[in-house]
Parts: C-alpha cells; sequence; structure tokens
C-alpha cells in the first residue's frame, strides 16, 4: 500500500507542502481534512503524477511509483471539478483507461455494466456528459475510476455535489469500495461527519504539514495540538 517520504512542493514562493509522510495500511481508507489551501490537493496529484513533488518519496506496494506514468501507478484519481472527455460518451469514457491497459473486449462491458447498476448512471450509458447533470457527471467519475479496479482510489471530495440521498448511497457504495476491490481509499472532504463515518484514519492537514494522523476517535478525543482541536470542534 501506499508510503509517503518527505515529500515538499512549492509553487514559486508559494511551500504547499513541507515534509509530509504517511504509511498507509492495506485496504485503508483514510480521509483528509483540512482547510482550503491546505495543500490536500496538491497531495493528491503528487501521488497521481499530475504534478511532480520537489523532493521526497511515494511508494504503492513496494514500488516507488514517483517517476512513473500516470497511467502505470495503479491509482485512479477523482477529482473536484469531475475531467471526463467531453466528445466520448459515458461508456466510452469508463472504457477508456481500460482498453489501454489491454483488458478484453467483453470483460470491459461487463465491468462496466456492473459498476453503472449500482452508481445508478446505467441509463446515462449513451450520453455524452454535456447532457448529464453535476452529480450525474460526479458519478460517472467515480464509476470511471471503479471500473479501473486500482491498488489505490484518490478521491477529492467526490460528494460535494450531490444531493443528500445520492450523497447516502455514494457513500455506501465507497466504504464497500475496500471489501469489493482490494483497494485502499484516501478521501479528502470537507464534510467531517463523513470523514468520521467513512474513514479508519484521518488526517487532518494544515500550514503545509500533517498536524495529526489517527482514527477519528483520536483526533476527536486526543486532538494533537490547538489547531486540530480547533478545527474538529474537539471538547478537549
Ligand atoms: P481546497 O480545500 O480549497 O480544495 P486544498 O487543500 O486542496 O484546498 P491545494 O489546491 O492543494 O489546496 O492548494 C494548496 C496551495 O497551493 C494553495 O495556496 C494554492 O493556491 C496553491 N496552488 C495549487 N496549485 C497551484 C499551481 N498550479 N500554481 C500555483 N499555486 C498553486
Ligand atoms: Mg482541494
Amino acid at each position: 500500500c501506499l508510503s509517503l517520504i518527505d515529500v515538499c512542493k512549492s509553487y514559486g514562493s508559494i511551500h504547499v507542502l513541507d515534509g509530509v509522510s504517511l504509511a498507509m495500511e492495506r485496504k485503508e481508507f483514510i480521509a483528509f481534512l483540512g482547510p482550503s489551501g491546505s495543500g490536500k490537493s496538491t497531495l493528491l496529484r503528487i501521488i497521481a503524477g499530475l504534478e511532480t513533488a520537489d523532493s521526497g518519496e511515494v511508494w504503492l506496494d513496494g514500488t516507488r511509483i514517483d517517476r512513473l506514468a500516470p497511467g502505470d501507478r495503479g491509482v485512479a484519481l477523482v477529482f473536484q471539478q469531475y475531467a471526463l472527455y467531453p466528445h466520448m460518451t459515458v461508456r466510452e469514457n469508463m472504457a477508456f483507461g481500460l482498453r489501454n491497459a489491454k483488458v478484453p473486449a467483453n470483460e470491459i462491458t461487463d465491468r462496466i455494466e456492473t459498476v453503472a447498476a449500482t452508481l445508478e448512471i446505467d441509463r446515462l450509458l449513451d450520453r455524452k456528459p454535456g447532457q448529464l447533470s453535476g452529480g450525474q457527471r460526479q458519478r460517472v467519475a467515480i464509476g470511471r475510476a471503479i471500473v479501473k479496479a486500482p491498488k489505490l482510489f484518490l478521491l477529492d471530495e467526490p460528494l460535494s455535489n450531490l444531493d443528500a440521498a445520492l450523497r447516502n448511497r455514494t457513500r455506501v457504495e465507497l466504504s464497500q469500495l475496500r471489501q469489493r476491490v482490494d483497494a485502499s481509499v484516501i478521501m479528502v472532504t470537507h464534510d467531517q461527519a463523513e470523514a468520521m463515518t467513512l474513514a479508519d484514519r484521518i488526517v487532518v492537514m494544515n500550514d503545509r504539514r500533517i498536524q495529526q494522523i489517527g482514527t477519528p476517535m483520536d483526533i476527536y478525543s486526543r486532538p494533537a495540538n490547538r489547531f486540530v482541536a480547533r478545527f474538529v470542534g474537539s471538547p478537549a
């Protein structure tokens, strides 16, 4: 599973990440919490290979992946702004990564149908992204990640555009991901209740660093510092 060693990143004079290290357990679900601008998305983009760290290492299952191309890392990222290919149908969007990975055509069809049924996007498969609502696009983006069966899912506020009912359903779907597909999950969220219910451990980021890593219980009842206590509204 994932391990980050001393990851640093600046954009010019803006220091975004300063010595971020993290060791995930197999099949672990980790939620990232932290104020806007604390580097959560940047870290996910570095793990996925859409951004390069200035220094540090990223390892996944015993392989150093930070020099591999994004498609070779065994990682799937679902963005805040779901980047679907606008000229392709939903089905083509979902099939794209699988075809590149040389998955046989009948297996591609099977995987897409199964995932589309669970996420209730099966009736949207022949539409293009422009013909979908925001929540539908978001579910397609999640579905496109799931069909790839990655070792690690990176979810950047994947539920933020969904209505309450869909949010609950998708949340259940996400919580079952690990059992079903044998993958670990990192999810960035601004919703503390969501982090507390879904995650095995929570990472609190602020000021370029990880402030605390711990179970929801640890974070809430034994915050490591005043920032964490204030941020999660802990009584401690
Ligand atoms: P949010 O909760 O608002 O999504 P975040 O924790 O995901 O915030 P990031 O998007 O990682 O934050 O941004 C961290 C910092 O890096 C911010 O100060 C942002 O302005 C800066 N930043 C991010 N991407 C770039 C870039 N391509 N060029 C310059 N600065 C950037
Ligand atoms: Mg972000």
